[in-house]
């Protein structure tokens, strides 16, 4: 299969999305690497860009809250390559209402070959990678011949 190639800029365009019971963490997290996040442009859910916002008092873009269609607005980001990194604390002990949404947000983020951290010790990780601070070209799968397989 071919490939394409998403450029990602230098300053990285970060969505930041927690559960209930995880944005104590993830707010602990960020607080904790306040200034490398601020080196980035961030995004969030609505509940977990608020939250973020007063913790870093640094702009966060929000989309709706996760449950009313929140993980959707990111995942559809993704999709049109307004977002190049997902950071995303969900819940391994609680089910959620809106777990086909999280399903599908995941399921993006692994289409469009985007950086996910589902867990600290990962977003610690991705957060200490220089690739994080320098341009970088995502290699994807070449999805044109998928698009075209039913046009003759
Ligand atoms: P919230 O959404 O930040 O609005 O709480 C998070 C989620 O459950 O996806």
């Amino acid at each position: 299969m071919q490939s394409q190639i998403r450029k990602m800029e230098a300053s990285k365009r970060i969505a930041l999305v927690a559960h209930d019971n995880k944005k104590s963490e993830l707010i602990e997290w960020a607080i904790y690497n306040k200034a490398a996040l601020a080196k980035h442009r961030l995004f969030g859910t609505g509940t977990t860009g608020t939250m973020l916002e007063q913790a870093l008092g640094q702009p966060v873009s929000k989309f709706l809250s996760g449950p009313l269609g929140g993980d959707q607005q990111v995942g559809a980001s993704i999709a049109e390559g307004k977002i190049d990194v997902l950071i995303f604390f969900w819940d391994p002990m609680e089910a959620q209402p809106h777990d086909p949404d999280i399903k599908a947000l995941l399921r993006l983020g692994v289409t469009w070959n985007i950086p996910i951290a589902n867990n600290r010790a990962t977003a610690d990780f991705l957060l200490t990678s220089p690739l994080l601070y320098e341009d970088y070209e995502t290699i994807l799968p070449d999805y044109s011949q998928y698009i075209k397989r039913l046009q003759k």
